[in-house]
């Protein structure tokens, strides 16, 4: 065993192989991966082997595929079979929302490479008859889904990065990590200590404890799973013998239910109801090849669905059944990337689904580690994806709600409840008596909109508009007219303070900073040029600057600063950065009437004056010390006030009695969104994400490329030279009683070709095509591929919406979306259409925005 490289890659499951070949592929091969016993050791070896590509998230659909087409690079590599079964497979729908929702899945596919088709129940029977076709309403196909198996597929892995120069230490475990002063890490292991620049953790159903070993809590549970193997049945061999094929993989959204041939029997999985998680506080280290005990009681309900939907498998006797644990974490997804508050300190645990996603995950991570960037739109497996809040507890609660509801539809306007309430402002208990309907805002409970007096506060979950739809209109046009209140507690918060905090601002963020007492607004970008901030920064003092931005990316914002704080930071004098979180929260006043209202709670003047447009103060607000931005993300006149916990039921009292004789309304989040639209405004993680540059994301008034050299500066004076690809662009759309929820694909009739209509996913680091061939450059920007139900006579696909909803005030139904920025500036290419479950509804480019376009009313 060496005493010295640059990284150790702790866990020889699939994905700790995975990550080990893309390091090693990557250059690094002075790289050794420490198995505590053999490989397989955890979870891989009993898994179903299952693969398929379709994921909640298009990014992370788009590493799935990735890793289907690797299989075939690790075979010739390594020389060991993966036992690869390509059969395709069916998701079978058994209501008319079910197949609401694969029309939707389907229709993202349109733009993201995937060649799926809707199907009829009986098309579903021929490819596997052992179902009964009449429990279903219609089907989806998806060619690329099938099964391997699970050991020779670690093994193939492991022994092509073997071939490339990686080191592989079996039957040593890691018991403990301690980090050097300059960041490199001493890993401890029973056979001595191994110094090493970087440290994975792929330790699977240990991730917990080798989190826990550098101090951090992951938010990562184990649970059983059960599937069945059933003996030798003659209908299958007599499909093999008739038709040359395989039965493909069917999964039954109803019965909970996974299925799909597995020698000449069937092999059928559940993911239960009364789901269980395994060792919830810790797993124990001599758990070794073992199974748990099976508890057919526990699946037994999704078992009598199951037979009755295929009914030719309950006739067959149950050769085997297998329980065994693995890891999920909150939302089903892995936990990839570089944890912050810790230097080279990286995971890649919490994979469901090993083989569907563990290529991506070694791929993406290795480009993090390799390259400084993963490459790709990673956050729907980004570690930093979830806060403090997601402690244990949380976790438990979470993960078993996820994986009850695995295969349930999550309705766009639907709100889980497990592990709510966690944080609460100090207003909860106010909002609930407002007849608040509450969501979860990254832990935070936060007011959606408010039910009537005597309706019970509740959503009536649907793709279509719903109960909310009529008071979210009043929350509105009150605002617009009068004046609103909202909570903004779930707002990111950052102080950035010290001599050298202005200089670290001009070179992470994109704008100028302003002057002491203004605002701006500014996007941060990488070195690649792509969107991967958006802040609202008020200078507040000589050496003083407060950051508002998206709550959901207050860790993988923090990363980032810390990432490129001086050399003297964190702890140094030059730079300091605080995170406020829950410590600050806030409120905001909307509306023609909010400075009238204002001015009653303070004792300054606030006058258009003395109180501009993007001027930002510190005042007392009803006596209560706040700091005040005049800025709002309506758009109308309005202000961000911000306080201690201790101040908020103070100010907002004062508010609201102030409010009375202006005819002050409560407003929650959906209002908040719905008006935001009215104004073309944008959103972090729908409209702006790191694929996007900021040209193409519409930014262009924020991007200052003649102030100071910053990063990503280069990037953008290319983009801007060369021109976008895409632009960021509004619709309105003549939708019925469904408004788009987001990615759904944007038609057009064009007589030309305005570029690529495939969504980029990648940039900078290696990409890849659909025969998992890597391409480069144009090549890769190109990214075509031959997707079934692109182009439909003069109509082709051309982008895909980002976000959307109905604008209460203006009154119409509109979408935020990307289209080539050629087409985007045809005005001569006028006919567009937005699929909205499954029909075709004709949209308008909208260039104005529908609500005050000059922005007159709020500079007044
Ligand atoms: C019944 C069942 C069916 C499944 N079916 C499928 C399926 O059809 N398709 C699919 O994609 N996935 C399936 N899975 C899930 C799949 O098994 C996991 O996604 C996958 O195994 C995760 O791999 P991993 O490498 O992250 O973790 P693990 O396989 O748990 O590997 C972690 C490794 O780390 C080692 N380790 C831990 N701590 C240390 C330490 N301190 N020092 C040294 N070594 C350490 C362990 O010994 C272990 O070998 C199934 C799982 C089960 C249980």
């Amino acid at each position: 065993m060496k005493s010295h490289v640059k990284a150790v890659v702790i866990g020889g499951g699939v994905v700790g192989c995975s990550v080990l070949y893309h390091l090693a592929k990557a250059g690094w091969t002075d790289i050794m991966l420490i198995e505590r016993s053999e490989l397989t050791s955890g979870s891989s070896w009993h898994a179903a082997g299952g693969f398929h590509t379709l994921n909640g998230d298009p990014n992370v659909a788009k590493l799935q595929a990735y890793t289907v087409q690797l299989y075939k690079e690790i075979e010739e590599i390594s020389g060991q079979s993966c036992s690869l079964h390509l059969t395709g497979g069916v998701m079978m729908a058994d209501t008319p929302e079910r197949m609401d929702f694969l029309r939707l899945a389907h229709a993202k596919g349109r733009y993201l490479g995937m060649d799926t088709e809707l199907i009829t129940p009986s098309e579903a029977k021929a490819m596997f008859p052992l179902m009964d076709e009449t429990n279903f309403v219609g089907a989806m196909w998806d060619p690329v889904e099938g099964h391997l198996d699970p050991s020779g597929t670690t093994i193939a892995y492991s022994k092509a990065a073997k071939k490339l120069g990686a080191e592989i230490v079996l039957r040593n475990r890691v018991v403990d990590l301690t980090q050097q002063p300059d960041g490199t890490w001493n890993v401890v292991t029973e056979q001595g200590t191994v110094h090493a620049e970087h440290v994975v953790n792929c330790g699977g159903l240990w991730a917990r404890e080798i989190g826990r070993m550098v101090g951090v809590e992951l938010p990562v549970l184990a649970m059983e799973h059960m599937y069945l193997l059933t003996e030798p049945m003659p209908e299958v061999e007599e499909f093999n013998k008739s038709t040359g094929r395989e039965m493909i993989g069917v999964l039954d959204f109803k019965g909970e239910i996974y299925t799909r041939q597995e020698r000449n029997g069937i092999l059928l999985g559940t993911y239960e109801k009364a789901c269980k998680p395994w060792s919830p506080v810790n797993t124990p280290w001599d758990f070794g090849h073992e199974l748990l005990p099976p508890d057919l009681d526990r699946i037994a309900p999704s078992l009598e669905i199951g037979f009755k939907h295929f009914p030719g498998i309950e006739k067959a006797g149950i050769k085997q059944i297998i329980n065994g644990p693995f890891t999920f974490a909150l939302d089903g997804n892995p936990l990839v990337g570089p944890v912050q508050g810790l230097t080279n300190f990286w995971c890649a645990c919490a994979v469901m689904a090993g083989f569907s996603q563990g290529g991506g995950v070694g791929l993406a991570l290795s480009n993090w580690m390799v390259h400084g960037d993963p490459g790709f739109d990673v956050w729907g497996m980004d570690v930093a994806r979830f806060g403090e809040w997601a402690g244990l507890r949380y976790t438990n609660a979470k993960v078993r709600e996820n994986y009850s509801r695995r295969f349930s539809i999550r309705f766009p306007n639907e709100e889980l409840p497990a592990a709510r309430p966690a944080q609460t402002t100090p207003l909860y208990d106010t909002m609930l008596a407002n007849n608040a309907v509450m969501g979860d805002s990254w832990g935070l409970e936060t007011p959606l909109w408010f039910a009537p007096k005597g309706k019970e506060p509740k959503d009536i979950v649907s793709f279509h508009r719903s109960n909310d739809f009529g008071p979210i209109g009043e929350e509105v046009r009150a605002t617009r007219e009068k004046v609103g209140v909202t909570e903004i507690a779930n707002f990111a918060k950052y102080e950035v303070s010290g001599p050298g905090a202005e200089d670290f601002l001009n070179r992470l963020m994109t704008n100028r900073m302003p002057k002491i007492g203004r605002i701006v607004l500014t996007p941060m970008i990488n070195e690649f040029g792509k969107l991967i901030g958006d802040f609202t920064i008020a200078k507040a003092g000589e050496d003083r600057f407060m950051i508002w931005g998206s709550s959901a990316a207050q860790k993988y914002h923090m990363r980032w600063f810390e990432k490129h704080l001086p050399k003297d930071g964190p702890r140094g004098s030059a730079v300091r950065i605080h995170r406020f979180d829950q410590t600050l929260v806030g409120l905001s006043i909307a509306g023609p009437k909010s400075r009238d209202l204002l001015q009653k709670l303070v004792d300054v003047d606030i006058s258009t004056e003395a109180f501009r447009f993007m001027d930002f103060r510190e005042m007392a607000v009803g006596g209560a010390p706040c700091m005040v931005n005049r800025i709002t993300y309506t758009g109308d006149l309005g202000y961000e006030i911000w306080m201690a916990p201790a101040y908020q039921r103070l100010v907002y009292r004062q508010i609201k009695e102030a409010g009375e004789e202006f005819g002050l309304v409560d407003f929650g989040m959906r209002a908040l969104l719905s008006m935001r639209l009215e104004k073309n405004f944008p959103t972090w993680f729908r409209e702006l994400r790191p694929i996007y540059g900021p040209f193409e994301g519409s930014m262009d008034r924020f991007i200052k490329l003649e102030k100071n050299d910053f990063i990503g500066r280069e990037a953008a004076a290319k983009e801007q030279a060369e021109g976008p690809k895409l632009r960021r662009v509004s619709f309105i759309v003549d939708a019925a009683d469904a408004d788009v929820m987001g990615d759904e694909p944007i038609w057009a009739k064009v007589s030309k070709d305005y570029g690529t209509v495939e969504k980029p996913h990648g940039y900078g680091a290696p990409r890849f095509d659909d025969q998992g061939k890597e391409v480069r450059g144009s090549q890769a920007a190109e990214g075509a591929s031959a997707v079934r139900g692109i182009v439909d006579g003069d109509w082709r696909v051309v982008g895909w919406v980002t976000s959307g909803g109905y604008a209460h005030y203006v009154q119409k139904s509109m979408a935020q979306g990307y289209v080539p920025a050629a087409l985007a500036e045809d005005e001569s290419a006028g006919l567009f259409e937005i699929e909205i479950l499954g029909h075709r509804r004709p949209a308008r480019i909208n260039v104005e925005a529908p609500f005050d376009p000059s922005g007159e009313k709020m500079r007044t």
